[in-house]
């Protein structure tokens, strides 16, 4: 089972409008300060005007260097970087963006458009921990509630709830009535009053917390995410970057920090939450239940956060090995879209049918381009392609084709 996690998704979110051009604000600035400087600044803007960044960004930065004490310079410097590099990272290439991002900050260091701007790409590009010190910098010259909830957020997933809690409390004494920090607050306050006394293993790909005495229960859970760290990494070629962290609860403690129904047995909402205990399976079962969470852990990072419910469930009963029942019937006018929206039914009978149809539709996206297929479509989605666009360039069809194939095989 798999709950939102919306550090990547939101990520583009905060003012990255998509903008063909110059941004309105930006022009703004280059009308107010074109007076400044002589012909040579005035063919840069016009460049920079009509988004031919590198042409601009260069004769911006050669005027810098003849005027180094000119705070203007540095400020066309900056800006030309930043918007080339939004242009860039619009174009889903965050590393590149980052480099241009850190090519601005040479002309103002504290920029904190630029440290957010440098943040969000490490982000986007996949390495989160290298967001927090050009987030941090960014809000000690300017507080901005989307960069503290950010932060907040990285810190949350990195088990650093001091650090988080810490953002959300300046954020919601500047905008009390935040929702979104609200809900985190909440959240990660509902998950330390249970986990105040648990204690912090950290394995080779793991960390793990639990509150079992002397560890004799844990020690099952902790081979079986080892297993499944080689299985699901053979299948999908891919690991994850940094460990994956694992909370085990005791008896109705999982319940009451996920919130999940009685029938949910495993959770992974950024970290793995498993309950210990009669909770808990044992044998083969045990490792299907690893597998499956463990398998959400992975997708996630391989596509940044952008796969569709259907598939994530879909894909992680396939990598823990449940096959599709032959007799499967689908409800009438299947679409992915109805399919994501089954999913998520609060109906648990309804929402049972979703994950079989999900593992069908999955399993059919197997049998057509093999496990490597699926891959690919992970990381077209993680690189910023819609699910439309990823299943076209993988299988040569049009999402609707590929739609209409699975109901007349479904006989719905
Ligand atoms: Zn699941």
């Amino acid at each position: 089972m798999i709950a939102s996690v919306p550090l990547v998704a939101g990520v583009l979110l905060l003012g990255w409008r998509p903008q063909p051009t110059v941004p309105v604000d930006e022009r703004a600035y280059v009308a107010t300060t074109v007076a400044v400087g002589g012909g040579e600044r005035a063919a840069a803007l016009q460049l920079y005007a009509a988004g031919q960044f590198p042409g601009a960004c260069e004769r911006f930065s050669r005027a810098a260097a003849d005027n180094p004490k000119s705070p203007v310079w540095r400020q066309d410097v900056a800006r030309c970087f930043e918007a080339w590099g939004r242009d860039v990272l619009r174009q889903n290439r965050p590393e590149e963006a980052l480099l241009l991002f850190r090519q601005g900050l040479k002309a103002l260091p504290d920029d904190p458009a630029l440290l957010k701007a440098a943040g969000i790409a490490a982000i986007h590009g996949g390495r989160p921990s290298e967001a927090l010190e050009p987030l941090e910098r960014a809000t000690a010259t300017e507080d901005d509630v989307e960069v503290r909830l950010l932060l907040a957020r990285l810190y949350d997933q990195r088990d650093q709830t001091d650090l988080a809690l810490a953002h959300l409390t300046a954020l919601l004494a500047r905008e009390p009535g935040h929702a979104a920090a609200r809900r985190l607050l909440e959240k990660i306050e509902r998950e330390r009053r249970v986990e105040a006394a648990f204690s912090r293993e950290t394995t080779e790909h793991f960390v793990v917390k639990h509150r079992a005495a002397g560890g004799e229960a844990v020690r099952p859970v902790v081979q079986a995410l080892e297993r499944a760290w080689e299985r699901v990494g053979d299948q999908l070629d891919y690991h994850p970057t940094e460990r994956v962290t694992i909370v085990l609860y005791e008896g109705v403690q999982f319940h009451d920090v996920t919130r999940v129904h009685g029938w949910v047995t495993g959770l992974y909402d950024g970290k793995i939450r498993l309950p210990l205990g009669s909770g808990l399976p044992s044998g083969a079962a045990l490792d299907q239940l690893v597998v499956h969470e463990y398998a959400h852990a992975a997708i996630h990072e391989l596509s940044r956060g952008r796969t569709p419910r259907w598939l994530q469930e879909g894909l992680a009963q396939y990598l823990e090995g449940v096959r599709v029942d032959p007799l499967l019937r689908g409800p009438g006018g299947l679409t992915l879209g109805g399919l994501e929206a089954l999913i998520g039914d609060p109906d648990s009978a309804r929402a049972r049918v979703g994950y079989d149809i999900a593992l069908w539709v999955t399993e059919d996206l197997v049998i057509r381009g093999g496990l490597a297929s699926v891959r690919t479509v992970l990381m077209r989605l993680g690189n910023g392609d819609s699910i439309a666009a990823a299943m076209t360039q993988v299988y040569g069809m049009r999402l609707a084709e590929l739609e209409s194939q699975w109901r007349n095989l479904l006989g719905g």
